[in-house]
């Protein structure tokens, strides 16, 4: 079966890289990650532009934009950015956490999705037909207290500075949860995909209401694989069947290091990691049996091919298209 996986940062450009995408009959959507005002981010842009003039077969590429500096033509060079990704072959924007997060006005407040700041941007991105990709807050781990049981500890205890247990400074899951949700209201003619199941991670009920609310709204399961593993089987079944055109498949693979730089062996290492990752992940969609999904057992889905096309192929073709 033909596969994407749709969401991604993944530097393998070297040949046995595009074999081993042969082999696996894998497509990748490699997603930019803006973290600054400056364009800093656009040296990802680059080389995702590159890959997918070289592997059009292999490779596809989600742009970003600068956060906001709060100057009067901010939206405006935004737009213009866009506009140029999306002639390079971009096929969709993505927009990360740091918004609702990190960024804050001139006056201290920190800016949520919903900022009408951003409206000609989605406006922009509906009349051009192009999908947003937000990654809009975390999981629900990140305002708990740190415990190992849980598919989250390793991230927070090595990034500190996003776990938000004990901040109140900051804005909760339900502050950041209820922005996006009323963004995606706003822009009803906007097509968005919700990455790493949307921040709803802890309970598919919980995606499942935004898909009743906005038909424009679909997710990815990108890092998330082990908290559906946490969650009961059938439901998680059941889940994927009632809402099987909106979810896709993701790994969130992240691979900085240009595979043509790394030693024979370090690149042979890098290839294992993610056909292991790969591997794991089918294993709990495909099989009935009892899977270890990232330290935790749990039976896996059993979904039936129909769903499994859909969920790796045909519903990323659908919500990104030019896929
Ligand atoms: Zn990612």
């Amino acid at each position: 079966m033909n596969k994407i996986d749709a969401h991604l940062h993944y530097h393998g450009e070297h040949a046995d890289n595009i074999d081993f995408l042969k082999r696996m009959n894998m497509k990748l959507l490699n997603i930019c990650v803006s973290q600054d005002t400056a364009g800093a981010w656009r040296k990802q842009a680059d080389f995702y532009t590159d890959l997918q003039m070289r592997f059009p077969e292999q490779f596809a590429w989600i742009t970003s934009f600068d956060l906001p500096d709060f100057s009067s033509d901010y939206a405006d060079r935004v737009v213009e950015g866009l506009q140029k990704d999306f002639n390079a072959g971009a096929i969709g924007c993505k927009v990360w956490k740091n918004v609702g997060m990190e960024v804050k006005t001139p006056s201290g407040e920190f800016v949520m999705v919903d900022d009408p700041l951003f409206d000609p941007i989605w406006e922009f991105l509906t009349r051009e037909d192009r999908t947003l990709l937000m990654h809009i807050g975390e999981p629900l781990a990140c305002w708990r207290p740190l415990v190992d049981d849980n598919p989250h500890y390793g991230y927070y205890s090595k990034s500190p500075q996003w776990h938000m247990y004990n901040k109140p400074e900051y804005p909760s899951h339900e502050t950041i949860m209820a922005a996006r949700d009323h963004m995606v209201e706003k822009h009803p003619k906007l097509r968005i995909v919700g990455a790493h199941l949307a921040s709803l991670e802890f309970d598919v009920a919980e995606i499942a209401k935004r898909f009743d609310r906005f038909p424009n709204f679909a997710v990815d399961s990108s890092a998330r694989v082990a908290d559906l593993a946490y969650q009961d089987s059938d439901t998680v079944r059941e889940f994927f069947s009632a809402y099987s055109d909106r979810l896709m498949f993701g790994t969130d693979i992240v691979q900085r290091d240009l595979s043509s730089e790394l030693s024979e062996a370090e690149r042979q290492k890098q290839l294992k990691v993610y056909e292991d990752r790969l591997l794991m992940e089918f294993a709990y969609y495909e099989s009935g049996e009892v899977v270890n999904v990232r330290g935790k057992e749990n039976r896996g889905l059993n979904l039936p091919d129909d769903i499994l096309e859909k969920f790796y192929l045909a519903n990323a073709q659908t919500w990104y298209p030019g896929l």
